[in-house]
């Protein structure tokens, strides 16, 4: 896949019209995207596998029900994405473990434990980026930075 200077917020759109029976008539879709925002140098297929794995998660979390949140912004030299969720939140104990592979509190079937060990490879080893996490009951807020002007890895 190519490196490519990519709009994120046509990918974030494709995505989320890829994902729409996915998500459901039940969760309310916030889009809150930084008109500002300038094309982000990233491999754009890979980063799709991110949004995809981040708002399954959190569709999951809320059982279908609920409001997901999908914002942009610039800070200084990276963009910033954020998933968001009205979820019950990732409980203290396993937040250190989510991005573990084969980690799922998932029944069989319904979750590898694979989509955050990807993602964080994808961010953090591929784009020189940064994958977090902060969360309590209701609100959960996955954060992903991606360099401006990096060099690919
Ligand atoms: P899977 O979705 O296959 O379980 P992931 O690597 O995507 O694997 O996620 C690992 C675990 O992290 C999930 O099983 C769940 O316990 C937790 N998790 C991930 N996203 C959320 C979220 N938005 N809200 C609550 N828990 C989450
Ligand atoms: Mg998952």
């Amino acid at each position: 896949a190519p490196y490519q200077r990519v709009d994120l917020r046509g990918l974030l759109k494709s995505t989320l019209v890829m994902l729409g029976r996915k998500i459901g008539d039940d969760v309310t879709v916030v889009k809150e995207f930084d008109p500002t925002l300038p094309l982000v140098p990233c491999y754009a297929a890979e980063l799709n596998q991110v949004w995809t794995n981040l708002i399954v998660n959190a569709v999951q979390a809320m059982d279908g029900h609920g409001t997901l949140t999908i914002r942009t912004r610039r800070e200084r030299d990276q963009a910033v994405i954020e998933i968001c969720d009205t979820g019950p939140g990732v409980p203290e104990n396993i937040r250190s473990r989510i991005f573990e592979p084969f980690f799922t509190t998932k029944a069989v079937g319904e979750g590898t434990g694979l989509g955050l060990d990807i993602s964080w490879r994808i961010v953090v080893k591929k784009h020189k980026g940064d994958l977090r996490v902060e969360s309590e009951p209701g609100n959960t807020r996955f954060q992903v930075r991606i360099p401006l002007d990096p060099e690919p890895g």
